[in-house]
């Protein structure tokens, strides 16, 4: 139930913003990309972006404040069953992001993006196969899928 709702909500996101489909970004990502041509330099590209994914929520944490992070170890128990693992585990985040940082996320979870997409374009890889794919696994998995 949960999963269908969120589904129509990206819908109505991804048709309200006119975003592109996966096969025209990945077309785009092949027509730009000249400067960083060898998978080797993808390859290098994808881990120092994923790099600055982390460091951008890294900064919203100790240079703006905006979320904090109080990081403890969780209370899992035998008895725990999915329903209830959902309420008792914790993600130790509080607060939510400032439009400074969530644009700077935005930017670098892009450049992830763009890289991930260069990766799979080197390789023959369709995008939205891959997202497929992961979709139907996590579909198929449910909540065994978050160990
Ligand atoms: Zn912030």
């Amino acid at each position: 139930m949960k999963k269908t709702k969120l589904n129509q909500r990206w819908v109505n996101k991804l048709e309200s913003m006119n975003a592109p489909s996966l096969e025209q970004f990945q077309q785009q990502v092949s027509e730009l990309l000249l400067r960083h041509r060898s998978l080797l330099d993808v390859l290098s590209k994808l881990g120092q972006a994923g790099a600055s994914v982390n460091r951008a929520v890294t900064k919203a944490i100790t240079d703006c404040g905006c979320i904090e992070l109080n990081a403890r170890k969780q209370q899992y128990s035998a008895e725990l069953d999915l329903e209830n693992a959902k309420e008792t585990l914790q993600s130790h985040l509080t607060g939510s992001l400032c439009e400074n940082c969530n644009e700077a996320l935005k930017t670098e979870l892009g450049r992830n993006l763009f890289y991930m997409t260069a990766l799979c374009n080197h390789l023959h890889i369709e995008l939205d196969e891959v997202i497929k794919d992961e979709y139907d696994k996590c579909s198929t998995l449910g909540l065994f899928n978050l160990t």
